[in-house]
């Protein structure tokens, strides 16, 4: 292998955006939402990063900050070793083609009054890179590949299951060939069994296109089968980073364990203790200070509710940030 092909497809370092909270009839900023707070993580080539945690955590900010939908406040995205922050919108629109997203809900990310290949083929047509003839060729292809017949091309997203619709917004995202997909709660909407497939169709366009994924979701037990590494966010922050296998065998913060014990496990024989958390999560404006969960940790001692403990490495790629670990 080059050494092109080891660098990371994407490295995020020390990411932060912080909304202005306003107030009053000359708006002034009187507070700021610390959604994403100091976020780092890497993903190469052909691999998937989970980002896990509970709404309200940042993960979806996460992702957004790194595609340039939202503009981050501080910190670095690399995408191939480049540092896209600061990019103008010319510059960055190689990486658009290159950085693509799969939404949540996918009727409402798809409009309504385009056909299904209309939409698949809409970014071909805003990056020029095909004629009429090849688009719908291209198109018509993308369809079969993720599951659907060409001759849907000219149904609308109503006449589609929410599956299908999926479907459709993965076809899109796939159309410009791109290196990275960030999936928001992708499969969140569908019915598990569906969540099954369309969790398969990924894995099987990973492997045959070398993509890499971030993945979004609340929920652990959907991560596990298509995340080589695991990112789960708190408040803004992550608390633990690891390999999917030690996350889910050797977890140290006392939320990831929280977010575990909720994971069905198949074996009966293996037993997990539930651990409800209480309450919600705090705001993200005015945040605990300290360890940001030692309001629900069942852990919490006096130093954390004044220090913060700093995400550090207790074994080879195990990352977490507790004053206990
Ligand atoms: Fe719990 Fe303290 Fe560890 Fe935070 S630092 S997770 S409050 S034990």
């Amino acid at each position: 292998m080059s050494p092109a092909s080891n660098m990371p497809v994407l490295e995020v370092s020390n990411l932060k955006k912080h909304f202005p909270v306003r107030k009053g009839l000359l708006r002034r900023t009187v507070g700021h939402v610390y959604a994403v707070d100091g976020v780092s993580f890497t993903i190469g080539v052909g691999e998937t990063l989970g980002l896990v945690g509970e709404s309200g955590c940042g993960k979806t900010t996460a992702g957004r900050a790194v595609l340039r939908l939202i503009e981050p406040t501080s910190g670095s995205v690399k995408v191939g070793g480049t540092e896209i922050t600061g990019l103008s919108k010319s510059d960055m629109r190689p990486y658009r083609a290159e950085m693509q997203i799969i939404f949540q809900d996918p009727f409402s990310s798809l409009n309504p009054r385009m056909t299904a290949g209309e939409i698949v083929g809409e970014p071909l047509l805003v990056h020029g890179v095909a004629r009429r003839k090849e688009r719908e060729e291209q198109v018509s292809a993308l369809f079969a590949r993720v599951g659907l017949r060409p001759a849907q091309m000219s149904n609308y997203p109503h006449q589609f299951s929410g599956g299908q619709r999926q479907r459709i917004g993965i076809a899109r995202a796939l159309a410009l060939g791109p290196k990275l997909i960030v999936g928001d709660e992708p499969v969140s909407a569908l019915d598990v069994s569906i969540q099954a497939q369309v969790i398969n169709l990924l894995q099987d366009l990973q492997r045959e296109r070398q993509l890499s994924y971030l993945f979004i979701s609340h929920n652990l037990a959907v991560v596990e089968h298509i995340s080589h590494q695991i990112a789960v966010m708190y408040l803004g922050r992550i608390v633990e980073y690891a390999d999917t296998r030690s996350i889910f065998t050797r977890a140290q913060h006392p939320y990831t364990e929280a977010l575990l014990s909720a994971v069905p496990v198949p074996d009966p024989a293996i037993r997990r203790q539930k651990r409800v958390l209480q309450g919600d999560v705090p705001s993200p404006v005015r945040p605990p200070p300290g360890c940001h969960f030692h309001t629900r940790c069942p852990y919490a001692v006096e130093r954390c509710k004044v220090e913060t403990p700093p995400l550090r490495e207790i074994a080879p790629g195990h990352q977490v940030s507790c004053h206990l670990r």
